[in-house]
């Protein structure tokens, strides 16, 4: 289908943009993703510092009600991913045709084609890289305290990071764990000193220093209903239920003196920041050495004429929900000034 704009990515930037461009008459499309709508915010917990909020909003809730606005101006929602974008000639119906189109692909087979983009895909969450790691996610392994903070309730709980985001997960998981101990690999922390004042006063909170994960150690164990629940038949067959290889410790490295040693815990939360979520775009757009889509100036233009860019795909240095939702209202008004023009 031909549109006159399509934006891909549902954070705050995304959304904004489809606020001022469905209020400017211009349709907008919005491809949200597959599986996690919302972007960041969705799994976060309070936000104190979105201006609006004296009493601060849940992360979700934010979400919802941006979505809730884009819709009342029209926006269109595609629950599903864009995995390429091409470059293609406009259609012969009056069309500048100097002025190319893009046709964009999505995971469940469907093309897009449009007269411009917004792409505000933000990021992904960065990974530790260190064995276990992948074979234990979702056994332990997660990086998403609210999501998973449940399941570990009464069990000690390990954080890794050092941002804001460590801090948060580390403050919201006292609720659940025996214990939160956050391990980061300097001595200084990146977190705001409100987040780091917090968790010093908090008991139940550990903060282990100049420390790394260097392997992430699981043990079988039995499901958590298997010692009371007997075995179920099916069809005359028997079914016990098997037992699971879970989290149960983290080899650590002190950073300064090199010392090695084993932590117990039942699950480890990674909150060490994010990568720019771009590579569908890498063929269109020009990109940093680390993934971010580079634009011109102050505006939000990329090298490709009729592609805008905003949020954290593109910023690497305030990565806020309202610096996002600031880019997201510029790229709106470049994208309606290049299809006005
Ligand atoms: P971040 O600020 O980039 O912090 C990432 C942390 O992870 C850093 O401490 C970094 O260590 C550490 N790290 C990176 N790679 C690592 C690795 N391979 N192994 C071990 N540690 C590693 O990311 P963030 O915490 O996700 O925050 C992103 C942005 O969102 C920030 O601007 C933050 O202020 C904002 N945010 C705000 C709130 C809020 O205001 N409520 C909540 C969450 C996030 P180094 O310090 O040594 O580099």
């Amino acid at each position: 289908m031909q549109h006159k704009v399509v934006i891909v990515g549902s954070g705050p930037a995304g959304y904004t943009a489809a606020i001022y461009l469905g209020r400017a008459g211009l349709d907008p499309v919005m491809v949200t993703g597959a599986l996690t709508p919302g972007g960041q915010l969705v799994n976060t917990t309070e936000v104190e510092n979105f201006p609006g909020f004296p009493k601060g909003i849940m992360g979700p809730e934010l979400m919802d009600n941006m979505r809730a606005q884009a819709k009342r101006f029209g926006t269109e929602f595609i629950a599903d991913d864009v995995v390429a974008i091409k470059t293609v000639e406009p259609p012969t119906d009056g069309q500048d045709s100097a002025r190319p189109n893009y046709r964009l692909n999505l995971s469940d087979g469907d093309v897009l084609q449009t007269e411009a983009v917004i792409i505000a895909t933000g990021s992904n969450f960065r990974k530790l890289c260190v064995p276990g790691e992948q074979e234990l996610s979702g056994h332990g392994v997660s990086y998403c305290a609210t999501c998973d903070g449940f399941f570990f309730r009464d069990k000690p709980i390990v954080v890794v990071g050092g941002g804001d985001s460590a801090f948060e997960e580390a403050l919201f998981l006292t609720r659940f764990g025996s214990s939160v101990t956050l391990i980061h690999r300097r001595d200084e922390f990146r977190a705001s000193q409100i987040m780091v004042d917090r968790a010093k006063e908090n008991p139940k909170l550990r903060l282990l220093t100049n420390t790394v994960v260097t392997e992430v150690h699981g043990t079988e164990t039995a499901p958590a209903a298997a010692p009371a629940a007997p075995a179920m038949k099916l069809g005359g067959l028997s079914l016990t239920p098997k037992p699971q290889v879970n989290v149960s410790s983290v080899s650590l490295k002190n950073t300064v003196t090199g010392e090695e040693s084993e932590l117990e815990t039942a699950a480890v939360f990674v909150a060490i920041g994010h990568t720019p979520a771009t590579d569908f775009a890498a063929d269109v757009v020009n990109r940093d050495a680390d993934g971010y889509i580079t634009v011109d100036g102050a505006s939000t233009r990329t090298s490709a004429a009729g592609i805008f860019a905003a949020g954290d795909c593109v910023d690497r240095v305030y990565r806020q929900a309202i610096s996002a939702a600031g880019m997201g209202c510029r790229a709106a008004l470049d994208a309606q000034a290049y299809l006005n023009d």
